[in-house]
Order: C-alpha cells, then sequence, then structure tokens
C-alpha cells in the first residue's frame, strides 16, 4: 500500500511519514500543490493524503483534479480550518474524509484504515482469472480446471497469476524471475524452468489443451491459441 502525502509542512510531513512507514506502508512526499497533483495523477498510489492550504495550488484545487481523473484514490484531507463551511468546500471537492490539525497520529491511522478498506471493498478486484477451462481463484488459492481442483504452493500460485494476467504475451525468464521471484535473472540457477514445468504437470499434462508453451529464446506464452 502506497501513500502520498502532501504536505508543506515539514515537520507534519514527516511525521505523518516516519509513523506511516513504521506501519509497513510505503509513502511518497511532495510539499506542494503542483507536484503533488503531478504524483497523484502519475504515481502507483493507493491513498493521498492532502494538506488543505498549499504552495503552488490549493489542496481543494489538487483533489479536484485527481477526483476527475482518478476517482478510485481515496482523499483524506488535512486542515487546520475546523468550520462546516471548510468541511463542506473539502466534500464538494471529492475528499473521502477529513481530519482537523493538530490531530494525533492513532487517529490518522485510523482514518486511513478505514478509508482503504473502503475503497478494496468497492473496488471491482475480480476474485478469479480465467483463461479457457482454467480458474485461479484468488482468494482461495487454488487453480481449477476441468472441474478438478489443483492445489498450488505459493510460489507456483504467484507463477500461474503472472502469466494469467500476461496472457497472450510472451514474457521471458527474466520477466519471470523479476516479478515472481523478486530477483535478477541469473543465467546459472533454473528455477524458472524448474517451477514452469512442475505447473505444467499439474494445469497441463492431463489436459488436450496446453496452455504454457515454450518460445525458444524469448521464453514463454500462455494462451489457448
Ligand atoms: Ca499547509
Amino acid at each position: 500500500m502506497k501513500i502520498l502525502i502532501i504536505e508543506d509542512e515539514p515537520r507534519v510531513a514527516s511525521f505523518i511519514r516516519e509513523g506511516l512507514e513504521e506501519k509497513d506502508y510505503e509513502t511518497s512526499v511532495a510539499y506542494d500543490g503542483i507536484t503533488g497533483e503531478k504524483a497523484a495523477l502519475e504515481e502507483a498510489i493507493d491513498l493521498i493524503v492532502l494538506d488543505l492550504v498549499l504552495p503552488g495550488k490549493s489542496g481543494m484545487e489538487v483533489c479536484r483534479s485527481v477526483k476527475a481523473a482518478r476517482p478510485e484514490i481515496p482523499v483524506l484531507m488535512l486542515t487546520a480550518l475546523s468550520t462546516t463551511l471548510d468541511k463542506v468546500a473539502g466534500f464538494d471537492a471529492g475528499a473521502d474524509d477529513y481530519l482537523v490539525k493538530p490531530f494525533d497520529f492513532p487517529e490518522l491511522l485510523a482514518r486511513i484504515k478505514s478509508l482503504l478498506k473502503r475503497s478494496r471493498t468497492a473496488s471491482h478486484q475480480p476474485e478469479s482469472l480465467r483463461v479457457a477451462d482454467l480458474e485461479l481463484d484468488l482468494m482461495r488459492k487454488v487453480a481449477i480446471r476441468g472441474g478438478k481442483v489443483i492445489e498450488l504452493t505459493a510460489k507456483e500460485f504467484a507463477l500461474l497469476e503472472y502469466f494469467m494476467r500476461n496472457t497472450g504475451r510472451v514474457v521471458s525468464r527474466a520477466d519471470i524471475s523479476e516479478k515472481v521471484w523478486d530477483i535478477s535473472y541469473d543465467t546459472g540457477t533454473n528455477i524458472v524452468e524448474v517451477y514452469v514445468n512442475i505447473l505444467r504437470k499439474k494445469i497441463d499434462r492431463d489436459f488436450e489443451t496446453k496452455l504454457i508453451h515454450t518460445r525458444i529464446g524469448l521464453g514463454y506464452i500462455f494462451t489457448d491459441s
């Protein structure tokens, strides 16, 4: 989970950042509205903590433009002002929640958690992936083919998920090694080949239509055609 903090007061920004990093959230900080807006529109982030009064562009303006382009990202607005009017204006701009400064960290964290939970529930994350007659159940972490449940280890599951999310596209051993094992590809090991073979036995061997295909010199392609 990555949280973008747009806050011009360095002390407040680092208080939030340190607290969140301690709780294992990834963070990114912008100290003005313009940089913050750019980051909000371009970076892969899950939530924005946005100060209302900012140099460059106000929190309200940033909120409005982010919500227009990426409405799925929850925005928690921070402000030193606490009048009802400001709150209404913040919600008008699309803020999902509002926190008045000064606040203590546990309260901020509770708001963030509840926004993230809400956005996860609301987003239409598929619960399974499907290619031909193979289904990968993302909740139960098993594959189902031809009505048969196939148990997978964590790495087999990760590899199959990677293949299925890249259906029809050639993926190299280096891509797999980096994305599934999080290590750069070392030609001295054959871990990718070993796992691909295990996966083939589990999901392809007993079925007429093969899904994992080798592309010599390139890698693999996952497809039913
Ligand atoms: Ca400020």
